[in-house]
Protein backbone atom coordinates (compact mmCIF):
# COMPACT_ATOMS: atom_id res chain seq x y z
CA UNK A 1 0.00 0.00 0.00
CA UNK A 2 1.05 3.45 -0.69
CA UNK A 3 2.08 6.16 2.16
CA UNK A 4 1.51 9.80 2.68
CA UNK A 5 5.23 10.49 2.56
CA UNK A 6 5.92 12.96 5.74
CA UNK A 7 6.77 16.65 5.37
CA UNK A 8 10.16 17.68 5.56
CA UNK A 9 9.74 21.10 7.55
CA UNK A 10 6.24 22.02 9.72
CA UNK A 11 3.16 23.48 9.06
CA UNK A 12 4.07 26.62 9.75
CA UNK A 13 7.40 26.96 7.94
CA UNK A 14 5.73 28.76 4.98
CA UNK A 15 4.27 31.59 6.88
CA UNK A 16 3.76 34.34 6.31
CA UNK A 17 3.77 33.35 2.50
CA UNK A 18 1.31 30.09 2.59
CA UNK A 19 -0.14 29.54 6.28
CA UNK A 20 0.04 26.82 8.71
CA UNK A 21 -3.74 25.89 8.24
CA UNK A 22 -3.62 25.71 4.81
CA UNK A 23 -0.53 23.66 4.46
CA UNK A 24 -2.18 20.97 7.18
CA UNK A 25 -5.03 20.38 5.51
CA UNK A 26 -3.70 20.27 2.55
CA UNK A 27 -1.42 17.54 3.48
CA UNK A 28 -2.84 15.83 5.72
CA UNK A 29 -6.43 15.97 4.75
CA UNK A 30 -6.16 16.64 0.50
CA UNK A 31 -2.77 14.68 0.00
CA UNK A 32 -3.97 11.95 2.16
CA UNK A 33 -7.31 11.37 0.73
CA UNK A 34 -5.45 10.50 -2.74
CA UNK A 35 -3.61 7.88 -1.30
CA UNK A 36 -6.38 6.41 1.16
CA UNK A 37 -7.92 6.38 -2.56
CA UNK A 38 -5.38 5.20 -4.84
CA UNK A 39 -5.00 2.47 -2.50
CA UNK A 40 -8.86 1.52 -2.46
CA UNK A 41 -8.35 1.47 -6.12
CA UNK A 42 -5.45 -1.00 -6.71
CA UNK A 43 -7.18 -3.44 -3.65
CA UNK A 44 -8.41 -5.86 -6.28
CA UNK A 45 -5.29 -6.02 -8.38
CA UNK A 46 -3.16 -6.24 -5.47
CA UNK A 47 -0.14 -6.71 -8.17
CA UNK A 48 -0.07 -3.20 -9.11
CA UNK A 49 1.26 -2.46 -5.63
CA UNK A 50 4.71 -3.32 -7.28
CA UNK A 51 5.19 -0.13 -8.87
CA UNK A 52 5.83 2.72 -7.40
CA UNK A 53 2.82 5.83 -7.92
CA UNK A 54 4.91 7.66 -10.89
CA UNK A 55 5.27 4.08 -12.49
CA UNK A 56 1.30 3.56 -12.24
CA UNK A 57 0.89 7.11 -14.36
CA UNK A 58 3.69 6.18 -16.84
CA UNK A 59 1.83 3.82 -18.32
CA UNK A 60 -2.32 4.16 -17.77
CA UNK A 61 -3.02 2.05 -20.91
CA UNK A 62 -1.42 -1.09 -18.65
CA UNK A 63 -3.65 -0.34 -15.96
CA UNK A 64 -7.39 -2.04 -16.33
CA UNK A 65 -10.01 -0.23 -18.10
CA UNK A 66 -12.17 -0.37 -14.69
CA UNK A 67 -9.78 1.52 -12.67
CA UNK A 68 -7.41 3.63 -14.58
CA UNK A 69 -9.45 6.56 -14.06
CA UNK A 70 -9.58 6.44 -10.36
CA UNK A 71 -5.26 5.47 -10.77
CA UNK A 72 -5.35 8.45 -13.25
CA UNK A 73 -7.08 10.69 -10.62
CA UNK A 74 -6.10 9.74 -7.31
CA UNK A 75 -2.52 8.33 -8.33
CA UNK A 76 -1.85 11.90 -9.89
CA UNK A 77 -3.03 13.49 -7.04
CA UNK A 78 -0.66 11.29 -4.53
CA UNK A 79 2.41 12.25 -7.42
CA UNK A 80 1.75 15.52 -7.95
CA UNK A 81 1.50 16.15 -4.36
CA UNK A 82 4.51 14.65 -3.35
CA UNK A 83 6.66 17.01 -5.85
CA UNK A 84 4.70 20.12 -4.37
CA UNK A 85 6.44 19.21 -1.17
CA UNK A 86 9.30 18.92 -2.44
CA UNK A 87 9.19 22.07 -4.79
CA UNK A 88 8.83 24.16 -2.00
CA UNK A 89 10.78 24.92 1.37
CA UNK A 90 11.24 26.86 4.14
CA UNK A 91 15.05 27.66 3.34
CA UNK A 92 14.03 29.34 -0.65
CA UNK A 93 17.34 30.92 -1.88
CA UNK A 94 15.08 33.43 -3.89
CA UNK A 95 16.05 32.20 -7.51
CA UNK A 96 18.24 28.86 -8.61
CA UNK A 97 21.37 28.88 -9.70
CA UNK A 98 24.32 26.04 -11.37
CA UNK A 99 22.53 23.84 -14.13
CA UNK A 100 19.00 24.68 -13.29
CA UNK A 101 19.98 28.30 -13.87
CA UNK A 102 21.97 27.67 -17.72
CA UNK A 103 18.81 25.63 -18.17
CA UNK A 104 16.09 28.16 -17.55
CA UNK A 105 18.46 30.76 -19.50
CA UNK A 106 18.71 28.24 -22.81
CA UNK A 107 15.31 27.09 -22.84
CA UNK A 108 13.43 29.23 -21.09
CA UNK A 109 14.49 33.45 -21.73
CA UNK A 110 15.75 33.71 -18.33
CA UNK A 111 14.64 33.63 -14.70
CA UNK A 112 12.15 36.63 -14.87
CA UNK A 113 10.92 35.62 -18.08
CA UNK A 114 10.03 32.24 -16.92
CA UNK A 115 8.38 33.40 -13.37
CA UNK A 116 6.05 35.52 -15.36
CA UNK A 117 5.59 32.58 -17.85
CA UNK A 118 5.23 29.48 -15.24
CA UNK A 119 2.56 32.31 -13.51
CA UNK A 120 0.53 32.82 -16.33
CA UNK A 121 0.22 29.31 -17.00
CA UNK A 122 -0.64 28.61 -13.35
CA UNK A 123 -3.50 31.52 -13.67
CA UNK A 124 -4.92 30.46 -17.19
CA UNK A 125 -5.60 27.08 -15.81
CA UNK A 126 -9.25 27.44 -15.79
CA UNK A 127 -10.97 25.37 -13.05
CA UNK A 128 -8.06 22.85 -10.88
CA UNK A 129 -5.00 21.98 -12.16
CA UNK A 130 -1.41 22.30 -11.89
CA UNK A 131 1.52 24.53 -13.45
CA UNK A 132 4.91 22.28 -13.93
CA UNK A 133 8.30 23.06 -14.36
CA UNK A 134 9.61 19.34 -17.03
CA UNK A 135 12.32 17.86 -19.17
CA UNK A 136 11.61 16.02 -21.79
CA UNK A 137 12.72 13.14 -23.63
CA UNK A 138 15.69 14.94 -25.34
CA UNK A 139 16.90 16.79 -22.12
CA UNK A 140 14.92 20.23 -22.79
CA UNK A 141 13.28 22.29 -20.14
CA UNK A 142 9.81 23.27 -21.01
CA UNK A 143 6.96 24.46 -19.12
CA UNK A 144 2.85 23.64 -19.15
CA UNK A 145 -0.28 23.07 -17.07
CA UNK A 146 -2.39 20.14 -17.11
CA UNK A 147 -5.95 20.00 -15.60
CA UNK A 148 -7.73 18.35 -12.74
CA UNK A 149 -4.84 15.71 -11.81
CA UNK A 150 -3.57 15.10 -14.64
CA UNK A 151 0.23 14.22 -14.38
CA UNK A 152 3.09 15.38 -17.44
CA UNK A 153 4.19 11.85 -16.10
CA UNK A 154 1.82 10.14 -18.35
CA UNK A 155 2.48 11.64 -21.68
CA UNK A 156 6.04 11.21 -21.63
CA UNK A 157 7.35 14.20 -19.83
CA UNK A 158 9.43 14.10 -16.12
CA UNK A 159 7.89 16.70 -13.54
CA UNK A 160 10.81 18.57 -11.45
CA UNK A 161 8.70 21.25 -9.69
CA UNK A 162 4.96 21.94 -10.34
CA UNK A 163 2.78 25.11 -8.61
CA UNK A 164 -1.31 23.81 -7.54
CA UNK A 165 -3.69 25.86 -8.29
CA UNK A 166 -6.59 24.16 -7.35
CA UNK A 167 -8.46 26.09 -4.93
CA UNK A 168 -7.87 23.88 -1.85
CA UNK A 169 -4.16 25.41 -2.49
CA UNK A 170 -5.06 28.87 -1.36
CA UNK A 171 -8.38 30.00 -0.88
CA UNK A 172 -8.09 29.95 3.38
CA UNK A 173 -5.64 32.84 3.16
CA UNK A 174 -6.33 34.12 0.14
CA UNK A 175 -9.70 33.42 -0.93
CA UNK A 176 -10.73 33.70 -4.71
CA UNK A 177 -7.35 36.03 -5.29
CA UNK A 178 -4.93 32.98 -7.37
CA UNK A 179 -2.57 35.77 -8.90
CA UNK A 180 -1.37 36.92 -5.44
CA UNK A 181 -0.93 33.52 -4.02
CA UNK A 182 1.07 32.70 -7.06
CA UNK A 183 3.09 35.72 -6.43
CA UNK A 184 3.86 34.54 -2.45
CA UNK A 185 4.75 31.12 -3.85
CA UNK A 186 7.68 32.23 -5.46
CA UNK A 187 8.92 33.14 -2.17
CA UNK A 188 8.53 29.51 -0.93
CA UNK A 189 10.63 27.50 -3.72
CA UNK A 190 13.27 25.50 -2.78
CA UNK A 191 15.86 25.96 -5.95
CA UNK A 192 18.43 23.65 -4.14
CA UNK A 193 15.47 21.03 -4.17
CA UNK A 194 14.26 21.56 -7.55
CA UNK A 195 18.71 22.18 -8.64
CA UNK A 196 19.08 18.58 -7.65
CA UNK A 197 16.22 17.08 -9.68
CA UNK A 198 17.29 18.79 -12.29
CA UNK A 199 20.66 17.26 -12.34
CA UNK A 200 19.28 13.98 -11.23
CA UNK A 201 17.19 13.61 -14.42
CA UNK A 202 19.77 15.50 -16.69
CA UNK A 203 22.13 12.46 -15.64
CA UNK A 204 20.37 9.83 -17.21
CA UNK A 205 20.90 11.79 -20.21
CA UNK A 206 24.76 11.90 -20.14
MN1 LIG B 1 -3.61 20.20 -3.81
Amino acid sequence: MYELPKLQYSYDALEPFLDARTMEIHHSKHHATYVAKLNEALQNNPELFEKTPEELLRDLGAIPESIRTAVKNHGGGHVAHTLLWESIGPKSTGMPDGELMEAITKYLGGFEKFKEDFSKLGLGVFGSGWAWLVIDADGVLKTLSTSNQDNPISIGLTPIMCLDVWEHAYYLKFQNRRAEYVTEWWNIVDWEGVGEKYKKVMGKYA
